[in-house]
């Protein structure tokens, strides 16, 4: 019997692991592709402290993952394929076939980019449109690329793309951004951004690659095509909660609900970082999720 499963090997994660570990309990932590989560489309964190040369998402992640080591706990790369999560037992089903139990579950699988569904978005996705600028931002170089959204992800995206392309612009649905003052700042300063403000896409067209994003103006209601190589979609996130939607209380925007102690509706299970009902999604805030949850999970497992 393992003391404390940590699924997902995000900031969250992977935080909660070296705390687990330092605990002193028998810990295993599961991620399915690789460690870091969001973190990994982010090509500069500014804002952890204590880290101030901005370093990018893959390298942060690297040295979370080192730390944990060295604590003793490194990830099992397998995908968790089934969650049964109960008041006295919890079973964890890996792709590979094995099932274990543990005492206590700390969830920390994150979020995913929330997709627009509108025409064309499914069949152009890897053919023009993508979620991620750090990963695709590449094959436009020199190309006109455009960002939708106006949150902290569209304006870092926006500014990453900005020294690769020749244009990007941004279609925001209003005509404030909801981006951090010093990123917006930052966009409204470079010469090849362009804002598309009160814009929504109504399609996404071209036949084997992305030629241009059918644009609605909120406010006039006058339809335009702009021509574009790339289109980066980045209008939110979607928690992943897929395999514990059914046993936890969720929040209504899809989140988990947790205390400050980050317990769920649950007994023994925990949760952190962008898959929890929190005011707050920046890296410091899941690392700080984690620390808690291992914490209190610890403590539910001496009992
Ligand atoms: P977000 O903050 O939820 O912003 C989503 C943006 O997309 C908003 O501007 C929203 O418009 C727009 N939007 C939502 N649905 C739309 C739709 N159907 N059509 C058109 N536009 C739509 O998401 P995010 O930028 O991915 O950030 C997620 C979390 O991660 C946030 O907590 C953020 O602070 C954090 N984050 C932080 C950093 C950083 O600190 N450097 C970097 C990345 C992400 P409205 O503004 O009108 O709602």
């Amino acid at each position: 019997m393992t003391d404390i499963a940590i699924i997902g090997g995000g900031p969250a994660g992977l935080t909660a692991a070296l705390y687990a570990a330092r605990g002193g309990v028998s810990v295993r932590l599961l991620e399915e592709l690789f460690p870091g989560g969001q973190i990994v489309k982010t090509h500069c964190i500014e804002n952890y402290p204590g880290i101030s040369d901005g370093p990018d998402g893959y390298a942060l992640a690297a040295r979370f993952e080192e730390h944990a080591g060295k604590a003793g706990v490194a990830p099992e790369y397998a995908g968790v394929t089934a969650l049964s999560l109960t008041d006295d037992k919890k079973e964890i089903t890996l792709a590979t076939g094995e099932t274990f139990e543990a005492k206590a579950v700390i969830l920390c699988m994150g979020a995913s980019p929330r997709s627009l569904g509108v025409p064309g978005e499914r069949e152009l996705t890897t053919h023009g449109v993508s979620y991620c600028a750090t990963c695709d931002g590449a094959f436009f170089r020199g190309k006109i690329a455009t960002v939708i959204g106006g949150g902290d992800t569209a304006i870092s995206d926006a500014l990453y793309l900005s020294k690769l392309c020749s244009k990007v612009y941004v279609v925001h649905r209003r005509d404030e951004l909801r981006a951090s003052a010093v990123l917006a700042n930052a966009a409204r300063k470079t010469e090849n951004i362009e804002f598309v403000w009160n814009s929504v896409p109504e399609a996404f067209l071209g036949e084997d690659k992305l030629t241009a994003i059918r644009l609605k103006n909120v406010k006039t209601g006058e339809v335009s095509d702009l021509v574009t190589d790339g289109a980066f979609v980045a209008v939110g996130i979607v928690p992943k909660t897929d395999l514990v939607k059914d046993q936890l209380t969720l929040a209504s925007n899809g989140s988990i609900e947790t205390n400050e102690r980050m317990e769920t509706s649950v007994k023994g299970v925990f949760a952190a970082g962008d898959i929890r009902n929190t005011p707050l999604r920046q890296v410091v805030t899941a690392c700080a999720d984690g620390a808690i949850a291992a914490t209190y999970a610890i403590e539910a497992v001496r009992l």
